[in-house]
Order: C-alpha cells, then structure tokens, then sequence
C-alpha cells in the first residue's frame, strides 16, 4: 500500500488544468514570428534551405500548412525569424495559415466561415473518426494522447470513436496516398450528414515533404470543404483540442 501511494506522489498531477494557458517546453515550435525588415537576401536564403518549401522568396512569408518545423531557417536568421511557444496555431481557413513579415498576431479562427450547425450540433459532444491515409504515426500518436490524462478532451465532449457510422467527421493525418485514397472516400461517405473534416498535420493539409510524389492522390482534399487545419509536424494535442474548442465556441 505504501509503496502505491509513494508511487503516486511521486506521478505528481498529471491533468492539465487550462489548456488554454498550459506553458510548454522552451523547445516548443509554435507560430513563428519573422521580423518586418528581413532583407531579400536572407528570405532567399531560408527559401532555398526549406525542406518542404514553406517560405515564399519573394515576401518571406512561412506556410504553416507547409511547414515542418525543423527551425532551419531560425538558425540561419537568428534574430529575423523565430518559432514561438504559440501553440495556438489552427485555424479555418487556409490563407490564415501564411505568416507574412511583421505579423506577430495570434492566430485564430475567422468565426464567419464556420458553418452554423458545426457550433450547433456538436458544441456538446463531438465524435471523431480518425482516418490515417498514409500517416508515419506521429500524428496519430498525438490524437491518441488528446484524450489521455493530461490533456483529456473528453472533459469537452470530444472523443474519438471506431466507426464513421458512430461520427460526426473525419480526423484525417498523413499526405493521402494513391493507396488509402478510396478507403478514405468510403470513410466519409460513411459519415451520416452533418459531417466535418479537420486535416492534422502538415502532411494532411499540403503533402508535406511527399506533396510533389506521384503516390498521392490529394483529390479527396482538393474538392472537399475543410473545416480545420491544424498545423504541426506532429501537431501538438494543445493545438488540435484548441483548434476543436474554438470552431465548437467553447471558452
Ligand atoms: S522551420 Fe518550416 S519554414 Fe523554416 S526551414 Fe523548416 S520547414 Fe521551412
């Protein structure tokens, strides 16, 4: 009995009280800030050490839907760019996710795009299908720790569950490749309507590194309406429960 209880204190508290405010590690990556008078030079320069082409070389903007925070570009402009321990970083539109030069704003979601029944319905409860359409399982590593202990979406009303017939939506992780491109249209059609789509991950949300293979096929995505992105090489639990709150209106 001793020994049990030695052992729980020494666990400590585990839950996360405010996912809102939680502090992380210094070594966090979360939204960059990249300074206002980085000169052309320097942009080119992160441009062409980008591993997945995230940085525009022409306004120096990163595409955190391209992003796979490697900090590369950081370590060549210290001082110019920096990757923040922001890691409130969803959002439902895709423009959103570009971080143009001198733009320290948080990111948030644009409130007018998301559809009204989304907040209606599933504000309450929210059931998930995860759906891993060539994913290296970082990011369905991290969905699975969304709903441990410590982070415990559950408190919210979300879960995630084994059918799509038993779902509101589709978690999608991984780039979509040629070969789980009809499983995850099945997938969806097996959703009963109202039904969301949220991309986790850079990989999900442009291809990430693997966005120009000719194993992909990202037709699912291109023509289909997405109702958030959350960015992350894996994302974060932090940014995907926060991206999920804010488009269900949960303070
Ligand atoms: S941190 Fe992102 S933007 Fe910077 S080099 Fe890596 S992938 Fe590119």
């Amino acid at each position: 009995m001793l020994k049990e209880i030695k052992s729980l204190a020494h666990h400590g508290k585990q839950f996360v009280p405010d996912l809102r405010t939680q502090s992380v590690s210094p070594l966090f990556r979360g939204r960059p800030s990249i300074a206002g008078d980085i000169i052309a030079h320097d942009i080119k320069a992160a441009a062409a050490i980008c591993p997945s082409g995230a940085i525009d070389s022409n306004t120096g903007s990163i595409d955190l839907g391209r992003c796979v925070f490697c900090r590369e570009c950081e370590f060549l402009n210290p001082g110019k760019i920096k990757f923040t321990n922001d890691y409130r970083i969803a959002s439902n539109t895709r423009n959103a996710l570009i971080i143009k030069p001198g733009d320290n704003n948080p990111l948030r979601l644009d409130k007018t795009a998301i559809r009204k029944e989304v907040r209606r319905l599933f504000k309450g409860s929210l059931k998930l299908r995860q759906v891993s359409a060539a994913g290296d399982n970082s990011c369905e590593m991290e969905l699975g720790a969304s709903g441990n202990v410590n982070f415990d979406m559950g408190r919210y009303g979300i879960e995630f569950v084994a059918s799509p017939r038993h779902a509101d939506g589709i978690v999608i992780t991984g780039p979509v490749s040629e070969n789980m491109a009809r499983a995850l249209e099945l997938t969806w059609e097996a959703v009963p309507e109202p039904k969301i789509i949220i991309l986790a991950g850079t990989d999900a949300i442009s291809g990430g590194i693997f966005g120009e293979s000719p194993a992909l096929d990202r037709r699912f995505i291109a023509t289909h309406h997405i109702d958030l992105y959350v960015p992350g090489n894996p994302a974060h639990p932090l940014t995907f429960i926060n991206g999920v709150i804010d488009m269900l209106g949960i303070k």
